[in-house]
């Protein structure tokens, strides 16, 4: 609920404050260009989001959407560059002098069964790493994402004429793992392509109807640490505790005192969670084990807080192994496993392209964006490494027309992303309304640059 009451809050914030901003940055014929640009492609586009939608592919392993994708940018005349991070795409379009500007699309999909009632709903099943077999499905809207990279990809070609710089496209693979930025930095992306000084990505959420979007300023999602603590204890015969030292009651422990750590050490004003998503001990009743695995996830805003959570992690798990009489060369050990930048939309950058926005599409298809959530996105990953690169990140619409009308007057919302119910109204509208907002971003900041 409180999720509903900070939403409603905003959405009436925001009506007020998005009244009366100032001008268009784009001439209005190239404006004009651009909607009948993304218009035109609806049929094309919906066509490809359903083939994806039916056909979704997991983390690093995006054989078959990663082939589209890279068939259509090489048939719209894009340098394209294939298999970063196994099966990332980047395509590059080298348009005269100017910056160089990134626009990011997340293709990868979940492993959740869906139960959207919708007619190509995925039946898909895969096997996981651990031999498992999960149904999957695009309960996220990655499949929009993917669909709309392509439509922006046609609109910035056929407008090259009225811009000048370079553009780089990124089809991403395992953003859910918060993995496949960083993996394809890894993997040389840079190699491949320019640097850009302005990355833009973009969501689908259907909490906004379909043929809108936004972009809100300020805090939008929290930096993210994924990390495994392992525990050493010395094993034994269950019946003979006296002899061990047992990373069961060690854990337990351990995942209490972490309960504290953001009570006692964050400062109230400052978000932070730390959740032990699993603790992996033990075999059976009567062994006491030798070594135990805690899973833990951090999320924050600001790199200080970051920092307080993993002092304070070591902190208590080294004073509770010590507590227990571990000996120095069986003390806890600690190995990252993943890590995000929060994304933040720079408020300037972000007033700049709500003006532009408005100005293109018009007040009423401008929403005021949702508040800050502690959910995670790994697209500032790519320029992490980058000095002075900027992010901008857009909110676009996938719900239905009544969307709000119901929120607003009953409170409901629709199932939301990562939910097996999840599905985008309209979602021709949907990704060609992305495709006319990102690529009028995008002409806005390279013509900004001229
Ligand atoms: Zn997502």
């Amino acid at each position: 609920m409180s999720f509903i009451r900070t939403l409603r809050q905003t959405v009436l914030a925001g009506s007020v404050a998005l009244c009366g901003l100032a001008q268009a940055a784009i001439p209005p014929e190239l404006s004009k260009t651009v909607s009948e640009l993304a218009a035109s492609q609806q049929g094309d586009l919906e066509k490809v989001f359903r083939q994806l939608h039916a056909n979704p592919e997991l983390a690093f392993d995006l054989h078959d959407t990663s082939k589209l994708v890279a068939k259509r940018l090489k048939k719209l005349g894009y340098q394209v560059h294939t298999g970063i991070a196994k099966t990332g795409v980047a395509a590059v379009l080298e348009n005269g002098d100017g910056p160089v500007i990134m626009f990011r699309s997340d293709m990868d999909a979940l492993p959740v069964k869906e139960e959207s009632g919708l007619n190509y709903a995925s039946t898909k099943q895969v096997e996981l790493d651990d031999g498992s077999i999960s149904y999957v499905s695009h309960a996220c809207g990655h499949d929009s994402h993917t669909a709309w990279l392509l439509g922006i990809a046609k609109v910035m070609m056929e407008t090259r004429d009225s811009w000048s710089g370079t553009l780089v496209l990124v089809g991403q693979p395992a953003e859910e793992l918060i993995a496949g930025a960083q993996a394809m930095v890894d993997d040389g992306l840079y190699d491949k392509v320019p640097e850009p000084s302005l990355l833009i990505s973009a969501h689908v959420y259907p909490v906004w109807p379909a043929g809108t979007v936004a972009v809100k300023a300020g805090r939008r999602m929290a930096g993210s640490d994924q990390l495994d603590v392992h525990l050493t204890g010395i094993g034994g015969h269950g019946s003979r505790p006296e002899g061990t030292i047992d990373p069961v009651v060690m854990g337990a422990r351990t995942v209490l005192a972490y309960q504290s750590i953001v009570s006692r050490n964050v400062p109230a004003q400052e978000p932070a969670v730390l959740t032990v998503g699993a603790m992996q001990v033990g075999e059976t009743h009567n062994v006491i084990p030798e070594t135990g695995t805690l899973k833990v996830n951090l999320r924050w805003y600001k790199e200080g807080t970051r920092q307080t959570l993993l002092d304070a992690i070591q902190r208590e798990t080294l004073g509770i192994a010590q507590a227990a009489g571990v000996p120095e060369e069986r003390k806890p050990t600690f190995t990252m496993l993943g890590y995000a930048e929060p994304v933040i939309n720079d408020p300037t950058l972000a007033g700049q392209a709500n003006e532009t926005l408005m100005a293109a599409m018009g007040k009423k298809r401008i929403m005021p964006g949702i508040p800050p959530v502690m959910g995670s996105e790994d697209f500032p990953m790519l320029v992490a490494g980058i000095e002075d690169a900027q992010t901008l990140f857009v909110e676009v619409g996938g719900g239905a027309p009544d969307v709000m009308k119901n929120y607003m007057e009953k409170g409901e919302l629709p199932p939301l992303n990562h939910n097996p119910k999840f599905r985008i109204e309209n979602p021709g509208l949907a990704i060609t309304t992305a495709v006319q907002a990102n690529s009028t971003l995008l002409l806005d900041a390279f013509l900004q640059a001229q």
